[in-house]
């Protein structure tokens, strides 16, 4: 599942590559993938004539706020003033990403949703997994409402909110594994099981350990580790795994090199001891033996 370094690399991606873009026609492949409004349809009216103004992130949803153009002809460069239009989120899940097309060709099987402008460029969603949902979320409607998932997320690892005081206090009564309480989207948001692990590994932390029993140090580093693997896997565009895909269909191949997931058996970078792998509340965890207490 793409976390958070790859969906802000996608947010990027969209943000450089849909400059401009105005929603002519909407079509919808497979009706589950919008989860609202529950009447496709109107997913597909409400959107029709939208700029796309502007991509946010939070945590792993990606959120575009639309404008009103009843004139497709409209000059940027005057001053004009746009009715806002409501929201697009999106949440790419398991195996969703998005391809830009310049004259849009035919799509594959997979293709979920497709957007197309008044030139017949196309910004097409696939999920070949299709757990990946959107929501139009009207002029007048929170996302934070409409989606429950959106509305329930934790701080933002980089955003003041998220600091030792803040973690101390999340976990200071959790007998959860600490692995777990970083998974746990209303406690941090964006962070999954590639992630958790590095970050576990890069503060010495068993991922074993209940979460009540880590230390403020322990935590210092914890929360340390966590905002520079994230910033650092953001520069180099994501990791290569688990099926993330850029606006140009690649799977982020130069991407963040990792200490400990997927190197099971494999040697730890540190000390050479032998990376182990384990689930922990389903989720494989990997770990180094010697490097982490
Ligand atoms: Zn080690």
């Amino acid at each position: 599942m793409p976390e958070l370094p790859e969906v802000e690399t996608v947010r990027r991606g969209l943000e450089k590559k849909l400059n401009k873009f105005i929603i002519k026609k909407v079509e919808v492949c497979r009706d589950s993938t919008v989860a609202f409004p529950t009447n496709k349809e109107e997913f597909i009216k409400g959107l029709r004539n939208s700029l796309i103004d502007k991509w946010d992130r939070r945590g792993k949803y990606l959120i575009a706020q639309l404008k009103e153009v009843q004139n497709e002809n409209i000059q940027f460069n005057e001053k004009i003033t746009l009715k806002h239009n409501g929201f697009l989120v999106v949440h790419l899940r398991m195996t969703g990403y998005f391809k830009f097309i310049n004259n849009s060709d035919q799509p594959c099987k997979h293709t979920r949703i497709r957007f197309f402008d008044k030139n017949n460029n196309e910004l097409r969603y696939i999920d070949v997994r299709s757990f990946g949902q959107m929501w139009w979320i009207k002029q007048g409607l929170l996302p934070n409402k409409v989606i429950k998932g959106l509305g329930s997320l934790g701080p933002e690892p980089f955003s003041k909110d998220f600091d030792t005081k803040y973690l101390k206090r999340v976990i200071s009564k959790r007998t959860k594994s600490i692995k777990a309480i970083l998974l746990d989207q209303t406690i941090v948001a964006g962070i999954g099981n590639i992630y958790a692990d590095e970050s576990l590994y890069a503060a010495g932390i068993l991922p074993f350990r209940e979460a009540r029993t880590i230390n403020k140090n322990e935590l210092i580093k914890l929360k340390e580790s966590i905002v520079t693997i994230l910033k650092k896997s953001i520069g180099s565009g994501g990791t290569t795994f688990s099926d993330f895909r850029d606006l140009e269909g690649e799977n982020g191949n130069f991407g963040l090199q990792t200490k400990v997931y997927r190197r099971t058996g494999k040697e730890c970078r540190k000390c050479g001891n032998l990376i182990k792998r384990q689930k922990i509340t389903g989720r494989s965890t990997h770990w180094c033996p010697k490097c982490q207490k």
